[in-house]
Parts: structure tokens; C-alpha cells; sequence
């Protein structure tokens, strides 16, 4: 299949997350690359029906690779929930002559793509940009591994203060009701348990932490709470523990927004790289309305519909081996 679209517009929308810029830096190089132009549409889709566009050169993304956060910059946007908005949108699309648009964002900034792809027959293609992994179709999203590796650097810290002191802290991580950066967070920290939203339903999760006898052989007790209405965070167990368990020295850390800070890793900017040269291969070979994603090391591309509607699992095996390195 060949393609007719001679100017792509690419932006940022939703949650920021690191690795985003490796991904407008790929996407716009790859697309330079195969004789496309591109404009570079700010603050997400409120950029689009303000008609915040500006033409995009090579140039415009150097020296962006290792820096976190968007050089687009990113917003919400309640305009664009609205057909009046989603309207205004296509016709600066129009006007600024943009055949395409790449957008990278969670899963709220891909299902407004997927509508506004439908509504006016526009190729929209996704790039899963988000701290939190929670991308069906992908084994990992831009971002993650970054914020990842904030979260071991935070609770290395933590666990020398809470050694010293034999407390028990419960740390709060992002997630959006996904465990991902809970569970792998405590893998790679040692941290003693991981609380996650996927488990909240089956069992009390602070009682078969405490009845497995947490204390056996250590000083210390980190444990490690997805935010998440399902969960209640890290505050509500640190309640809980004051009021069922007094004998435990409890404190709380939310690590909060410096999650989705800082330099991306290495993994990030491969995978930004790779995802953002892929988008542009999928605009040339025809393909409208996927998520571009990596599966076993591979690119895949997946259609919205799948990408947004269904639930990633966590793998239990993870759940495992936190439970028997934990002892
Ligand atoms: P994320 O992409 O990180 O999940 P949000 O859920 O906040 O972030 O979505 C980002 C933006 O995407 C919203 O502010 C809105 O402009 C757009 N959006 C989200 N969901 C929809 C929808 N159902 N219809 C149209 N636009 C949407």
C-alpha cells in the first residue's frame, strides 16, 4: 500500500512521561527521513483546536534524547471530549495542511485519537507514552522503566532510614490502577511486599502480608502501595496498621510526581527510538488507527479498539517471586 500524506502532526497529551521527547525527536527525524514534513502540535490536543502548530525541522529536536518531560509540553483537554471541539481540531488540521497525526499519550490521549480518527476519517497512529504500563499490546510503554528506576532509587534511600529505625513504611507509588510499577518497584527494590490494585478483590492484602510473618529474620518492612482508588493507598494502610497492628513503627512516603521526572534510561530511548521510527513506517505503509507497541523484542501494531478497551495482566509469576525472595 502507498500513502498520500505528505505532512504528518505529531503531539504530546495526557500524563507526561519520560522518553517522550526520544519519541518526538524519532518520529519527526524518521519522518524528515522519508520525505514527510512535519508540524509539531502543542499542548496536546488543546494545541490542535487552538491552532498551536508549528512547522517542524530536524533541528527543532536536537539535544532533546535525555531530557524528561515533552518539549510540546502537555495538557488535558475538555474541548476535545466534544464533537464541537474534536470539529474545530480537524479544520485547523486542514488549514495547516496535516494529513496525519501521531499522538503520544495513554490511554485517554488514544481513545480521543481512535474517536477523532473515526469522526473525520484522519490516520491517527499511537504511541503508548506512560509511567504507569498500562497499554494492552505492549509488553512495555515509553516512560516506565524510567520511573522504574526512580522508585529503587527512592526506596534504596528509604530502606538505610528505615533499617536504622525498624519502622515499617508503606511507599506510594503511581500506577493508575494498574500494579506495575508497585510490583516490579518491590522486586527490584528487595522491598517486602507489593499492594496492587489487580488483588485488591480477592484478599486482604495487609493481613497475608502480616499473618506470612513479615518480621521473621529482618529490622525493617518496606512495603510498596499502588495509588488507586481500589487499593486506598498508602495512607490507608499505614491507618490500618496503627489501629489493628500498634506494636509496629509505621511511616508513610508518596513518592508522587518525581516519578515521571528525569533523564530517561536507556531502555526508554531505545524504546521511544524504535516505537517513533515504526509509527512512521506503519504511516507510510498505509496503516491508519494502531498503537504502536513491542511485543518479545518485536514492534507490533495494535488496532485502538484492542490497545484501550482491554485490561493488561499482571503476570503472576512476578507475584511469585516477590512472595518467595521476601522471606
Ligand atoms: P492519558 O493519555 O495519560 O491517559 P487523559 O486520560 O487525561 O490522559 O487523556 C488526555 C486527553 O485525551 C484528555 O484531556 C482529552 O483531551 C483526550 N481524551 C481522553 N479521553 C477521550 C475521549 N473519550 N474522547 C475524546 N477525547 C478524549
Amino acid at each position: 500500500m502507498g500513502t498520500t500524506i505528505k505532512c504528518i502532526g505529531i503531539l504530546t497529551s495526557g500524563g507526561d512521561a519520560p522518553g517522550m521527547n526520544a519519541a518526538i525527536r524519532a518520529v519527526t527525524r524518521a519522518a524528515i527521513y522519508n520525505g514527510l514534513s512535519v508540524k509539531g502540535i502543542y499542548r496536546g490536543y488543546k494545541g490542535l483546536v487552538t491552532g498551536e502548530i508549528k512547522e517542524f525541522k530536524s533541528q527543532n529536536v536536537s539535544n532533546i534524547i535525555q531530557q524528561g518531560g515533552t518539549i510540546l509540553k502537555t495538557a488535558r483537554c475538555k474541548e476535545f471530549m466534544t464533537p464541537e471541539g474534536r470539529q474545530l481540531a480537524y479544520d485547523n488540521m486542514k488549514k495547516e495542511g496535516i494529513d496525519a497525526l501521531v499522538v503520544i499519550g495513554g490511554d485517554g490521549s488514544l481513545s480521543g485519537a481512535r474517536i477523532f480518527a473515526q469522526e473525520f476519517d484522519v490516520p491517527c497512529i499511537g504511541l503508548p507514552g506512560t509511567i504507569d504500563n498500562d497499554l494492552y499490546g505492549t509488553d512495555t510503554t515509553i516512560g516506565y522503566d524510567t520511573a522504574l528506576n526512580t522508585i529503587i532509587d527512592a526506596v534504596d534511600k528509604i530502606r538505610d532510614t528505615a533499617t536504622s529505625h525498624e519502622r515499617l513504611f508503606f511507599v506510594e507509588v503511581m500506577g493508575r490502577d494498574a500494579g506495575f510499577l508497585a510490583l516490579n518497584g518491590a522486586i527490584a527494590s528487595g522491598a517486602e511486599a507489593a499492594i496492587i490494585p489487580e488483588d485488591s478483590t480477592d484478599v486482604d492484602q495487609l493481613e497475608e502480608f502480616i499473618k506470612n510473618g513479615f518480621r521473621k529474620s529482618k529490622s525493617s518492612s518496606i512495603v510498596l502501595v499502588a495509588e488507586s482508588g481500589k487499593t486506598g493507598g498508602a495512607m490507608h494502610y499505614a491507618e490500618r496498621v496503627k489501629n489493628e497492628y500498634p506494636q509496629y513503627d509505621v511511616r508513610v512516603t508518596i513518592l508522587g510526581h518525581l516519578q515521571r521526572g528525569g533523564s530517561p534510561t536507556a531502555h526508554d530511548r531505545i524504546l521511544a527510538s524504535r516505537l517513533g521510527a515504526a509509527a512512521i513506517d506503519a504511516i507510510m505503509e498505509g496503516q491508519r488507527n494502531v498503537m504502536v507497541g513491542i511485543e518479545n523484542d518485536q514492534v507490533v501494531y495494535v488496532p485502538f479498539a484492542k490497545a484501550i478497551k482491554n485490561d493488561k495482566p499482571i503476570n503472576r509469576e512476578l507475584v511469585n517471586v516477590l512472595r518467595e525472595l521476601s522471606i
